[in-house]
């Protein structure tokens, strides 16, 4: 039954992040529908690199808050939906070519002190014999030892759905198959639809206390096309990973050699998961995986593995795209944020993580 102070709400957009909105105003009693232009967990949140994390990296971007929330986050994660999550150890080889001992080790001092006491184990440093008895297969030339630190993996999608269930169970209305295609601060939403009579698409018009924009890469467009001003601005970053045989029961954090950025080669599901890239595009650009990027990822394969692996050897390929906050020159510093814009009734939802995607939730209730 509908609270005394319930609102009717439209959630935009059927990923992690329009998910867990439309689940947190649920349980605090709001009537919600999620509409999507397609399925549930179709897009960016299921294009991941499947990692629960607080993020290694942002450490050197300074973003302590962020980070500190997302192992928290993980912690959550792993400890409610075990079935669908785990803990993953992932080694950090050094090499002449890597970031310095001690900057590595204090970053990941850092991790396990932001982690609390309750953290999923502290990292430690390997030897050069003990990392090769953990991944045989991993460049032993050159090799100084590994630190091995553990982070949370999920099936992106599966864990998604898991949310789409815990939804259902709140009372939340999915319209999947509906596109939104404007939405104002005065609480209008329109959608195409087809009618009884007729199969063509017709646009119509409903009414809400609140619509939440939370379209992922989408949701600047979404504002653009319905001509509400907008002075956030999304950088748009592919990122894409390949499919390739198993290597190891470990997972890798890699540096990329003559680059600052780190690529990540892990167990997942029996095949090894390797990625990313960051590839800037616009919204209109196709979302797939380039021939570009895919020798890149090999060639980093091959640089670090042996035997190396052909184009042959790909068995699968998926891309997704970030949506960062705006206005930073390198995809690779640009923030992880997420940052919450309310103009009246309508709420935007910019940027953020799959691991935070509950705590963003938890802080769109402020702006209610
Ligand atoms: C390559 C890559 C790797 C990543 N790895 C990780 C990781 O390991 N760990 C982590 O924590 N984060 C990771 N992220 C970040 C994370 O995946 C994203 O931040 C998150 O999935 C974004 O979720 P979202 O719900 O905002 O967007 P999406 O999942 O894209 O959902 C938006 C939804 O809105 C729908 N939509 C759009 N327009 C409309 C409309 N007009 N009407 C109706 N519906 C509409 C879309 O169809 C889509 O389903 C990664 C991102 C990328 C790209």
């Amino acid at each position: 039954m509908a609270e005394k102070n319930a609102l009717k709400i439209a959630v935009v957009g059927g990923g992690i992040n329009g998910l867990c909105c439309a689940w947190q105003l649920a349980l605090n009693g709001h009537q919600v529908t999620l509409f999507e232009k397609d399925e549930l967990m179709g897009k960016t949140s299921t294009a991941s690199t499947k990692l629960l994390h607080g993020g290694l990296r942002y450490l050197e971007n300074f973003e302590f808050r962020l980070v500190k929330e997302a192992l928290h986050e993980r912690q959550w994660w792993l400890n409610n939906v075990p079935g669908l999550t785990r803990r993953l150890p992932i080694l950090y080889p050094l090499y002449n070519h890597t970031r310095s001992r001690w900057k590595i080790k204090l970053g990941l001092m850092l991790y396990d002190f932001l982690a609390g006491n309750k953290g999923i184990g502290k990292h430690r440093w390997l030897t050069r014999k003990q990392v090769k008895r953990c991944s045989p297969k991993l460049l032993q030339r050159g090799l100084k030892g590994a630190y091995l630190f553990i982070d949370g993996q999920m099936d992106d999608r599966a864990l998604g759905l898991w949310v789409a269930e815990q939804c259902e169970k709140e009372s939340v209305k999915f319209r999947t198959n509906t596109q939104v295609t404007a939405i104002d601060a005065s609480g209008v939403l329109s959608v195409k639809t087809s009618t009884a009579t007729d199969s063509k698409l017709a646009d119509s018009k409903l009414e809400f206390d609140r619509i939440i924009n939370v379209a992922g890469p989408w949701s600047a467009q979404l504002l653009e096309d319905s001509n509400v001003e907008s002075r956030q601005t999304l950088d748009l970053v592919r990122g894409s990973h390949l499919i390739v045989p198993p290597i190891s029961k470990f997972g890798h954090l890699l540096e990329v050699p003559d680059e600052k950025r780190v690529a990540f080669v892990l167990p997942f599901k029996n095949r090894t998961l390797l990625g990313t890239t960051e590839v800037r595009q616009k919204i209109s650009d196709p979302i797939k995986c380039s021939r570009e990027e895919q020798n890149y990822l090999l060639s980093l394969y091959n640089y670090y593995f042996e035997p190396n692996i052909q184009p042959d050897d790909i068995e699968a390929s998926f891309s997704g795209l970030r949506p960062l906050l705006g206005g930073s020159e390198d995809a690779g510093k640009a923030s992880r944020e997420y940052r919450i814009v309310r103009q009246n009734r309508l709420i935007s939802i910019f940027g953020g993580k799959w691991t935070t995607a509950r705590a963003l939730a938890r802080s769109l209730l402020k702006h209610l």
